[in-house]
């Protein structure tokens, strides 16, 4: 049996930013997860500003060993495109020097941004990481978390346990007892295709919101070597009550709407059309309890409106790290104790996240999206506005500011 003072399950990018972030605290954790690195997770891999905050915040030589990284397409803007076909583009910063200026955002197949972040893991000796190994028991003793794979074989006793298992975690489900609610929770589609035509020449990503596709929209995000990540989301409530076939809806658009068709006619599907689940940040839940916290998706930490879970990943990875410190310092692990983590975690992104609720609830009311984008596309406060929702990290300070909205008003 291995004795640790903290335990991980997962190292995806919650988990291991977690692992990092403790790791640069002096802390020594044991990561364990189910995979061997470098393994896929059905994502858009479009990777926000916040991940490069976050691990400039716990490390700055490996955010630059991050922009550095070859397999990543920097990305400039993004464009919308709403039911009655109106485009905003919107550029992450106004009148930006690719010459000069770092990027905002990035598009990153996961396969390579998780294994990234994995050998991240392996650089440090404070770490030591199981690949291959399933946690599926879990087990409160006295004196700490007894975690073991199926048969036993495997096992780790830890004071603590940061729980980054993912959107399917049992964990969550049967010791969080938090469980999947249709309205609360989306389910997506992906597929990797080669040779989509028009895409933007400065890798804007591209956001659909078209009608017979809303609730959901469908996006392409450009990546590397002519390639793209095209896919589809959509509230499972919608998709359960309306028996849509996302993976359906998805070729169906491509083959048959007459932009895509002809966006599509010359493109090659180079991967299987995959589907995974979108667990949404848009109820509070608690997120820790005797002896855990849950972090990134296993904590429904995802933005309703973007999609964006990545990046609310690793900022809840490392303030569960934080939070771990202090629980250590204090040699109290009880669920008291780890309720400044889910205030931590609320006070950060809880604000986005209303936010991003409120607005895609927006989505239902076509008429009204379209007509706040044709808006906005002559408005230069509402893009900046729609862009920040993507990408800036202290968005809620703008909108705590009365003179925004009175810029807003006046088209400033
Ligand atoms: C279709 C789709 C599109 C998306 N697009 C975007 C996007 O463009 N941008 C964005 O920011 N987010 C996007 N997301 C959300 C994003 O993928 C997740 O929010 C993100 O992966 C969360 O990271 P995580 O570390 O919490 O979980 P994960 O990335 O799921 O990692 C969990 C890890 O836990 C391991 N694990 C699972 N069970 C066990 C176990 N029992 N024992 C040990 N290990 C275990 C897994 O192998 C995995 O490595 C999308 C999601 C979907 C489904």
């Amino acid at each position: 049996m291995i004795e640790t003072k903290v335990c991980i399950i997962g190292a995806g990018p919650g988990g291991a930013t977690a692992a990092l972030q403790l790791a640069q605290l002096g802390i020594e954790s044991v990561v364990v997860d189910k995979a061997v690195f470098p393994r896929d997770k059905v994502c858009g891999d479009g990777l926000s500003g916040k991940v490069m905050t976050a691990l400039e915040a716990i490390d700055k030589e490996m955010a630059q060993r991050l922009r550095n990284y070859a397999p990543k397409q920097d990305s400039w803007g993004v464009t919308f495109v709403s039911p009655g076909r109106v485009n905003m583009e919107v550029a992450y910063k106004p009148n930006y020097n690719r010459q000069t200026d770092e990027p905002a955002g990035f598009v990153c197949k996961r396969i390579h941004f998780d294994n990234f972040l994995v050998d991240e893991l392996k650089r440090r000796p404070e770490i030591r990481l199981f690949e291959g190994t399933a946690i599926d028991k879990y087990e409160l003793q006295e004196d700490g978390y007894l975690v073991s794979s199926a048969d036993g074989s495997f096992q780790v006793k830890a004071l603590l346990l940061i729980v980054a298992n993912g959107a399917h975690s049992s964990f969550t489900k049967d010791v969080a007892n938090i469980r999947m609610e249709p309205a609360y929770y989306a389910a997506g589609v992906r597929a990797y295709y080669k040779n989509v035509k028009g895409t933007h020449a400065d890798s804007f990503i591209e956001l659909h919101f078209l009608k017979p596709l809303l609730p959901g929209y469908l996006w392409i995000f450009p990546l590397p070597n002519g390639e793209a990540n095209v896919g589809m989301d959509m509230i499972s409530e919608a998709v359960r009550s309306r028996k849509v076939n996302l993976k359906k809806l998805l070729t169906d658009t491509l083959e048959n709407d007459p932009v895509f068709k002809e966006r599509f006619s010359n493109a090659e599907i180079v991967s299987n059309i995959e589907g995974y689940g979108l667990p949404l940040g848009s109820k509070k839940r608690t997120l820790s309890g005797n002896r855990y916290m849950l972090v990134g998706d296993a904590a429904y930490l995802v933005d309703p409106f973007t999609g964006e879970g990545i990046g609310n990943a690793l900022y809840a990875g490392r303030i569960a790290a934080q939070q771990a410190a202090a629980a250590l310092a204090a040699n109290d692990f009880s669920a008291a104790k780890l309720a400044a983590y889910d205030e931590g975690v609320y006070r950060v992104l809880g604000p986005e996240l209303q936010l991003s609720h409120r607005l895609q609830k927006l989505v239902k009311y076509p008429r009204l999206f379209n007509f706040l984008m044709k808006i906005g596309t002559r408005n230069k406060q509402l893009k900046e506005l729609i862009s920040c929702m993507f990408y800036e990290v202290d968005l809620r300070k703008k909108l705590a500011r009365p003179s925004f909205y009175i810029r807003l008003l006046l088209n400033k």
